[in-house]
């Protein structure tokens, strides 16, 4: 059997090594241009000859699969699809069993609005770009190109999330650079603004962290893939890489190398196996690909869109801790005024809790900008 196909080494968990531009070559050898094709027109082959043919039955057997195993046959009668809200008690069915309990909590609980705004959010990031084709020609998808899934892990930001960690899930084709992935990727480290202004609320510069500190790494199999685009951009890899050389530790030795040099093409991988993104220099990101697979006539064809985020975790905003209204934009330390340590405001209730009306400092505090992950949702 060919080394590029997947097989697994961990059962249930991760492949062994495959150089994903081979695997996908070996699919495209294999698969023929019906298969491949990304015609608008393109669908199921309605040709009962052609099924008849495949699966060596006679025209009639393939007419009457058509039938039985067509969408068609999925569908409910008309009078059970009227009403998606009144499910019948005796449904056997676990599917309306889980509808009927969650519509149930609903009726029940006071958060309805937010329920319902999450799952709208949800479900239009799943299904935004599906089937989208781009209005310049020049932007289509190739046929035959490598679609990833990747689930990438944040790190834990909020206690709440102590125990189950939120990660995003985004498509990247195999033909984009690891930078576009890096670009890609929003963590409310990057949106950072860095620095102490309670004498001077107005100074906090408009700067996020991003823009300051460029430098980044995945680090696959090995090696690390470091963004050297910028000038400002250090290897931040040296120093694992160091550690790692100076006694003998036995961990072998790594590699360094540039990120914008490599497509996800170029690179031998194992599917499932937790990978890692580093940025501000200690932001940690577990990357997964989860799947690999060929471009599909109905997925989102439009280039520019990808790497294409389909799910996201909900979350939550840090409210101010006065108003209760809106989201926090300032964290106080050492604060006499406030009721807890750190303490969160919104930057009105923040300015009219710690200052005068001429602007000057009440009270000994520390004030540093926040940023709410919240502003992803
Ligand atoms: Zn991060
Ligand atoms: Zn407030």
């Amino acid at each position: 059997m060919d080394e590029n196909i997947p097989v697994y080494e961990v059962t249930d968990a991760n492949t062994r090594l495959i150089h994903l531009g081979s695997f996908g070559d070996l699919w495209r050898e294999r698969l023929q241009s019906c298969d491949l094709t990304l015609a608008a027109d393109a669908g199921p082959i309605q040709d009962n000859s052609y099924v008849a043919q495949d699966l060596g039955c006679t025209e009639e057997t393939a007419a009457e699969l058509r039938l039985i195993c067509g969408v068609d046959a999925l569908k409910c009668s008309e009078n059970e699809e009227e009403d998606l809200e009144n499910i019948p008690e005796d449904s056997s069915l676990l599917t309306l069993g889980i509808r009927k309990k969650i519509i149930d909590r609903r009726k029940e609980t006071l958060i309805v609005e937010r329920a319902c705004r999450q799952e709208t959010f949800l479900h239009e990031l799943e299904f935004h770009a599906v089937g989208k084709r781009p209005e310049d020609a020049a932007d289509m998808v190739d046929e035959g190109e490598l679609v990833l899934t990747l689930n990438i892990v944040y790190p834990v930001i909020f206690r709440k999330h102590k125990e189950y960690k939120p990660y995003q899930t985004m498509l990247v084709l195999g033909s984009q650079k690891l930078t576009e992935l890096k670009d890609a990727i929003n963590c409310v480290s990057d949106m950072q603004i860095g620095g102490e202004f309670s004498n001077n609320p107005d100074l906090a510069p408009e700067n996020i962290c991003k823009d300051l500190f460029k430098s980044a790494f995945f680090y696959f199999e090995g090696v690390f893939y470091n963004d050297t685009r910028y000038p400002e951009c250090r290897d931040i890899s040296r120093t694992t890489i160091e550690w790692a050389e100076s006694r003998n530790r036995g961990y072998g030795k790594f590699q360094s190398t540039k990120m914008e040099d490599y497509t996800f093409n170029d690179l031998r991988l194992k599917i499932g196996f937790p990978y890692l993104y580093c940025h501000q220099g200690d932001c940690e990101h577990i990357i997964t690909i989860t799947d690999i697979r060929l471009i599909h006539h109905e997925d989102c064809l439009d280039k520019t869109l990808y790497p294409l985020p389909i799910k996201r975790h909900w979350f939550w905003t840090r409210k101010c801790s006065v108003c209760s209204m809106y989201t926090a934009r300032w964290v106080t330390v050492n604060d006499d005024l406030a009721p807890d340590d750190p303490c969160f405001f919104c930057d009105v209730c923040f300015r009219m809790l710690h200052y005068d009306t001429d602007g000057n400092k009440l009270g000994e505090f520390l004030a540093h900008p926040y940023v709410d992950p919240g502003i992803f949702n």
